[in-house]
């Protein structure tokens, strides 16, 4: 079952040994703060290389080089994980600007580039849940939600790990994965 294939953790995303950790990072791929400044510092400048080098090429997407909702993927630098997928979330505008199906498809086109390159273990942060201001426990409730619907339909998915960073996003989770 699905369930068993998700696991919690609460820490740093960086120190994660997977096959990919997931990036949540803006459109431009330029690196930023939070997490995504966290990820960049600890891969070193070969990361942010591969990212610019990216950028030229989807430099002509609207909304791009990443619009919100979609995703790439990169090496990973001194990173202990193998791959980074970075992923742009909504920015919250309330609720009422499609943020819901475009976080559903930071999840989905995530594990979709995970699943293409026979990636295994992958570990998400929660994404939009910090500067981008996506109320958290809705947040998390689209993350389950998609990534359930995600493993049930590719189970060559081994694990997702979900590392929350902050303990209000931690215990969000674990009231929700029922390990309260
Ligand atoms: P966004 O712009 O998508 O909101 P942020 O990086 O501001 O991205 O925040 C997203 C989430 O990442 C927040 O819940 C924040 O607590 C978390 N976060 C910040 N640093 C780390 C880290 N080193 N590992 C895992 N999660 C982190």
């Amino acid at each position: 079952m699905s369930e068993t294939k998700i696991e919690l953790i609460q820490g740093d995303i960086t120190q994660a040994a997977v096959d990919a950790i997931v990036n949540a990072a803006n459109s431009s791929l330029m690196g930023g703060g939070g997490v995504d400044g966290a990820i960049h510092r600890a891969a070193g400048p070969s990361l942010h290389e591969e990212c610019m080098r990216i950028a030229q090429e989807l430099k002509d997407i609207p909304g791009g080089p990443c619009p919100a909702g979609e995703a790439v993927i990169t090496g990973a630098g001194m990173l202990p994980c193998k791959n980074v997928i970075h992923t742009v979330g909504p920015v919250w505008q309330g609720g009422g600007r499609g943020e819901r199906e475009l976080l559903a498809g930071c999840y989905r086109k995530s594990l979709l580039l995970a699943a293409g390159r026979a990636l295994k273990v992958i570990a998400f942060p929660n994404i939009s849940t910090g500067v981008y201001g996506y109320p958290k426990r809705e947040a998390a409730s689209v993350a389950l939600e998609t990534v359930w619907e995600c493993l049930e339909k590719r189970p060559q998915i081994e694990k997702v790990i979900f590392v929350c960073f902050d303990h209000e996003n931690f215990q969000i989770y674990r009231e929700m994965l029922g390990v309260v």
